[in-house]
């Protein structure tokens, strides 16, 4: 039994909400690669190691430089983004919208920025990359948007 929890970001966060990118990327341990790899586990045994997160970025190439110092023992593969005139609020309403359906996000402690701060997502709960680009392009609509560009 899921409920609704409010907006992870405070209210003073929407201030600075403006034009830039809701992006997805995936987060894929070494380890679960090297099994893949030498056949110790079946592809739905290596996908329920990955998991899916929709950020969003006002900065990419600087948000992406920011991904390296976490990327210790894990894959981050960046798949696609969004541009979204409300960024912020698309990203928390797709968050809100994963949670509403029962998907719970689970949070990692980083080894390399030292912060539980990236939200991800069970890939295979989302309902795959084309559950959540569904998903973000509904959150992005909910915002006021029309026209959605990938
Ligand atoms: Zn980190």
């Amino acid at each position: 039994m899921s409920s609704l929890h409010p907006p992870t970001a405070s209210p003073s966060v929407y201030k600075r909400d403006g034009f830039g990118l809701v992006y997805v990327n995936i987060r894929v341990p070494f380890v679960a690669i090297i099994l893949y790899l030498a056949k110790r586990i079946t592809l739905l045994q290596f996908l329920l190691y990955v998991d899916v997160k929709g950020g969003h970025s006002g900065s990419f190439p600087a948000r992406r430089c920011a991904y390296h110092k976490c990327e210790r023992g894990i894959a981050i593969i960046w798949h696609c983004g969004f541009i979204a005139h409300r960024r912020i609020l698309a990203e928390a309403l797709t968050h809100q919208a994963l949670r509403a359906m029962g998907v719970e996000p689970r949070v990692y402690p980083c080894p390399g920025c030292d912060v539980c701060h990236h939200e991800y997502f069970p890939f295979l709960k989302v309902g795959g990359f084309a559950g959540l680009e569904w998903i973000i392009r509904a959150a992005i609509r909910a915002t006021g948007q029309r026209e959605i560009e990938k």
